[in-house]
């Protein structure tokens, strides 16, 4: 995840580039570059660190093009360095190119070109793009803008994965190509200029009028007009869409808060998560996780998963699929907990330390209490770079792109993904489960589109949390993994709308909460297990009986009357947190909203709790 931004126009450039790249600073801030095309020639400035470093680059201000790209970096493939900073160049110098995505067959692409002598200077899997559009556009035997647009179009045939990218040729002084798939970018029309970004706040101070891409179609844009063609070069008419959006509200990319625009950016968020690392009928590719082989695994005796708050919620999940998939016992502990308590763990313990920011000081000191007792650690972060990813001996990434409200929401779902992926790699290694695994792969890759079927059918959720804004209790229960889930839509709700909230076993109602049952009280019910149902219903049952308003989140059919049942798709029990979670994350975002609280900054909490 990162932000990009164009120009081209009659002012110069490199202003706007700047004035841009600040506001789509929010979306990544480990590098930024701009790239001008000048009286004589490409010229590209790049630095690590932040668009304000940038700034004060020597020579930056002396750019007088009025054509040009930027890009701050959010890295995926290669630690944060001037080197891995966009733009990125072809071996020629010829091509420029500001990339937001993943190119998932990096690798393989990286491979040709070098039997093609071809040479990187960078870790990224972007530079590929400059180097194969270089490689086409040398061996096209068309002339003019077709030559440019056939080797765009040629090489986004080759490319796996999701990119945005704006292209800047040396050979087109007046021209820039942008093409998108499964990444944001927008192109603001205006009068004798045009703007790109990647979101529409970046420029809506410039313009109102949009155009938007569809995955694959390609622009080609000059200062009075832009050209629209498919994938095929095949010409498009395309209208552009009058934005009347505040400023306050382009922010966020039209959302309110930045807890619903995250919310609503978890397809996404688990699609970048799921990458190319597995796909249904093949083995899993994770070389992260090439270093834990079949001889650890097998010689390893129990796992631990470290974490706070809501990382530690997707612990849990992970348990269950660890240890149904690989049959090795799974502890999960709160960090602040692990730390202090003498853990038994040794070099046949295998420690898993979940952190959205990577920062957060009790995960980094049970890390540390975990290596000086010898076991092997795996980190799992959002953050390229983090400390737990520095202090670990593997690490694995999210591909969430930045979390920004305080309630985590993409991040969890994320997490629970990849503890999944991680699951299914050991349990091949370890020869387990086949079919299981199988069936769970294809369920994975199911899971972006059935988010986006629930993200789309919202309305009976808000207006239960209409109804139940004002209580002051409210519980959740489910058994197993749903449990898991209830504990999760706890904390959501008490951390955003202040309401206090109990999760329990269903089953451990009895052993005590039930006596807090009365007339009116909500029970918000999580049931995905097929097996557990009637059980569960039992339980939703006892509490009804005593006067409880129901809110079922289920995937099962339900047989019996309740006041509000929320019907999710249904997929594997051990991955279905990803999805019943959505319905409570909107259900407390709907009450905070209620309320009228500031969801985004509920009161004392931090993002990243980097204090113990
Ligand atoms: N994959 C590219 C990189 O790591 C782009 C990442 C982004 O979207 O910020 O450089």
């Amino acid at each position: 995840m990162c932000g990009i931004i164009g120009y081209i126009g009659n002012k110069k450039a490199e202003p706007i580039l700047i004035n841009g790249l600040l506001r789509l600073e929010y979306r990544g801030y480990d590098s930024a570059g701009i790239s001008t095309i000048e009286k004589n020639g490409l010229k590209t400035i790049k630095n690590k660190g932040r668009v304000s470093e940038l700034e004060k680059v020597s020579g930056i201000n002396d750019l007088t093009g009025t054509i040009g790209i930027g890009h701050t970096r959010w890295a995926t493939h290669g630690k944060p360095s001037s080197t891995n900073s966009h733009p990125h160049m072809d071996n020629s110098k010829k091509f420029a190119v500001v990339h937001n995505g993943i190119i998932e067959n990096y690798a393989d692409l990286k491979d040709f070109l070098k039997s093609q002598n071809y040479t990187f200077l960078s870790e990224t899997d972007t530079e590929v793009i400059p180097n194969l559009i270089h490689y086409y556009y040398q061996t096209s035997k068309n002339t003019g803008s077709k030559k440019l647009l056939e080797a765009v179009s040629n090489t986004i045939k080759m490319l796996k994965g999701s990119y945005a990218l704006e292209i800047l040729c040396s050979d087109f002084p007046d021209n820039m190509i942008v093409v998108r798939k499964d990444s944001p970018l927008v192109i603001g029309k205006g009068l004798n200029e045009n703007y790109i970004s990647s979101d529409i706040p970046a420029i809506l101070s410039f313009t109102k009028d949009f155009y938007l891409l569809n995955d694959n179609e390609l622009a080609f844009i000059s200062r009075d007009s832009i050209e629209f063609y498919d994938s095929n070069l095949n010409k498009i008419e395309k209208i552009p869409q009058n934005i009347t959006w505040n400023a306050g509200a382009a922010e966020k990319n039209g959302y309110p808060d930045f807890m619903l625009k995250e919310i609503n950016e978890q397809p996404m968020a688990i699609r970048e998560t799921i990458g190319s690392r597995i796909t249904s009928n093949s083995k899993s590719i994770i070389p992260d996780l090439d270093g834990l082989n079949k001889s650890y695994l097998s010689s390893i005796n129990k796992i631990s998963i470290v974490a706070c708050g809501t990382a530690m919620h997707a612990g849990l999940a992970g348990k269950t699929l660890f240890e149904t998939l690989c049959e090795i016992p799974v502890e999960v502990e709160a960090a602040s907990e692990f730390r202090y308590r003498n853990p038994l763990i040794n070099e046949k313990t295998l420690c898993i330390f979940i952190s959205q920011s990577g920062e957060t000081a009790d995960t980094i000191a049970a890390l540390k209490l975990a290596k000086s007792k010898g076991s092997k650690t795996l980190a799992i972060s959002n953050v390229i770079g983090s400390s737990i990813s520095r202090e670990a001996d593997f690490t694995i990434y999210t591909h969430a792109g930045p979390e920004i409200a305080v309630a985590s929401t993409k991040a969890y779902t994320s997490q629970i993904v990849l503890l999944a992926i991680i699951a299914i790699n050991f349990a091949e290694k370890l020869n387990l489960n086949k079919e299981k695994l199988e069936e769970l792969k294809k369920d994975i890759l199911l899971l972006p589109s059935q988010l986006e079927e629930i993200l789309g059918n919202i309305q009976n959720i808000k207006n239960f949390a209409q109804k139940i804004y004002k209580e002051k209790d409210i519980f959740f229960i489910g058994r197993g993994i749903d449990y898991t889930v209830a504990l999760e839509g706890s904390l959501k709700l008490k951390e955003i709308s202040y309401i206090h909230s109990e999760a329990y076993p269903s089953g451990e109602l009895k052993h005590g909460p039930i006596a807090l049952i009365e007339n009116d009280v909500t029970v918000i019910s999580i049931l995905t297990n097929r097996l557990l149902v009637e059980k569960s219903i039992s339980n939703i049952q006892e509490v009804v009986t005593r006067g409880a308003k129901t809110f079922i989140v289920t995937n099962q059919e339900l047989n019996h009357k309740f006041d509000e049942v929320i019907q999710i798709p249904k997929t594997n029990t051990l991955i279905s947190p990803v999805l019943s979670i959505v319905p409570l994350q909107l259900l407390s975002y709907y009450i905070s909203k209620e309320k009228g609280l500031d969801v985004d900054k509920p009161r004392n909490l931090a993002k990243s709790v980097t204090v113990e």
